[in-house]
């Protein structure tokens, strides 16, 4: 290779105007989306990396491009809270709260119903950490003040519990978690940040899957974390930087999308989900329906005292009689619902759970989680009863 060969191309091309602005006349509905790992200053002397976005925006991409904050500005808008951080997934936050507040032989608690890579990461990493997370009942309301301890940092809700569907007391919880000088912090996932007034109800850390609803079209993923207090907005933001927990631009942009039609998607979901739940209490093949506004779900009183609405997420208790092949075969034989994880899109999906780890209310090998989506509703149904003949 020789120094001197001519360039085969104007190297101007590999050049872009540092400052790109819509060309004058050019107006568009959409939020723009900033990329940029490097972002430029004027003068040496202003170099500085900074996490905290309202003290210094725009120091690294890490901390977020306007794409992002955007993004958490309008979740943070969305659950009124005051400060909200974009991390890669739901799982992602997750960590994030569990690294801000708890460190070597502090106590955590968490629902024995928590997302499964929740409980996944507290036996796991965490445990070698030197963290101990305890799981307790989520029907548990007050009686949470027997198991708080002087180390106690971080008391976990989830509500519904995910594939059980259990709805918590979470003012109950969060008072006695407040009385033992514990953060509460509970995943929203559900509602979406909507359907439940997670502050109101004295959460003081909130997080969301932004993978479900907020994205809305399984093309995406993104979490977000959102609290109140300036201590807790602190010791979050060092530890997402710590961590280095930066989100795509491109994964915000369509999450702000998302946002613009989430409340119509939600409404939709909610009346087309309920149909198929009602129709699915009457069959003769379900032993139970695991949906936050039936009377069957475990905390409903409390689900009508506190939320103000449904999600399209629930779950079927078969009866006893149908093998877990012919459980699968059921699962097969759906044409509409799609075999698969996450939720929240407009694909609705089917998924047994035949080892479920619940100690305090288990369903055994019995439990299929479904997720209803903007089909109609009366083609689900005609779905769901032709598959029901696997299970005879
Ligand atoms: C999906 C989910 C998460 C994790 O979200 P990812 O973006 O998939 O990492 C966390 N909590 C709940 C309740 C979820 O359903």
């Amino acid at each position: 290779m020789t120094t001197d060969s001519p360039q085969p191309f104007d190297w101007r091309l590999a050049v872009v105007d540092p400052t790109p602005r819509a060309p004058a006349g050019f107006r568009s509905l959409v939020t723009p989306t900033s990329r940029g790992s490097t972002t430029l200053f004027e003068r040496a002397a202003d170099l500085r990396d900074d996490w905290d976005a309202e003290k210094a925006p725009y120091t690294y991409g890490l901390h977020g491009t306007p794409t992002v904050l955007e993004l958490g500005a309008r979740i943070a808008q969305l659950e009124q809270g005051r400060h909200c951080f974009i991390t890669p997934g739901g799982q992602a936050a997750i960590a994030l709260i569990y690294l801000a507040f708890c460190g070597a032989g502090d106590h955590a608690l968490l629902p024995d119903t928590a997302y499964g890579p929740n409980q996944g990461l507290a036996g796991g990493l965490l445990k070698r950490l030197g963290i101990e997370v305890q799981t307790y009942d989520p029907l548990i309301g007050a009686g949470i003040a027997a198991l708080l301890r002087p180390n106690t940092r971080l008391v976990w809700c989830e509500s519904p519990g995910s594939a059980t569907m259990e709805i918590q007391d979470v003012p109950a919880i969060a008072a006695a978690a407040h009385r033992a000088g514990a953060v509460v912090a509970l995943d929203n996932t559900y509602a979406a940040g909507v359907l439940f007034d997670a502050f109101a109800h004295g959460a003081d850390v909130t997080m969301q899957a932004l993978t479900k609803y907020i994205g809305g079209h399984s093309d995406l993923l993104l979490g977000s974390v959102t609290c109140r207090d300036e201590a807790h907005y602190r010791a979050l933001g060092e530890a997402r930087n710590f961590l280095g927990m930066a989100a795509s631009p491109d994964d915000c942009s369509l999450a702000l999308r998302g946002l613009q039609t989430l409340g119509v998607r939600l409404a939709q979901l909610e009346r087309g989900t309920l149909e198929v739940a009602q129709w699915l209490a009457r069959r003769p093949e379900v032993r139970t329906v695991l949906h936050p506004a039936l009377p069957s779900c475990p905390g409903h009183e409390i689900w009508r005292r506190d939320f103000t609405g449904s999600a399209s997420v629930f779950s079927i208790v078969l009866r006893d009689g149908p093998s877990r092949a012919q459980i699968e075969a059921f699962v097969d034989r759906l044409a509409l619902f799609k075999i698969g994880y996450s939720w929240g899109g407009v694909t609705s999906l089917a998924a047994p759970y035949f080892n479920l780890r619940r100690t305090l209310r288990p369903y055994g090998d019995r439990l299929v989680r479904l997720n209803v989506g903007l089909e109609p509703p009366a083609a689900l149904i005609a779905d769901l009863e032709q598959a029901f003949a696997a299970l005879a």
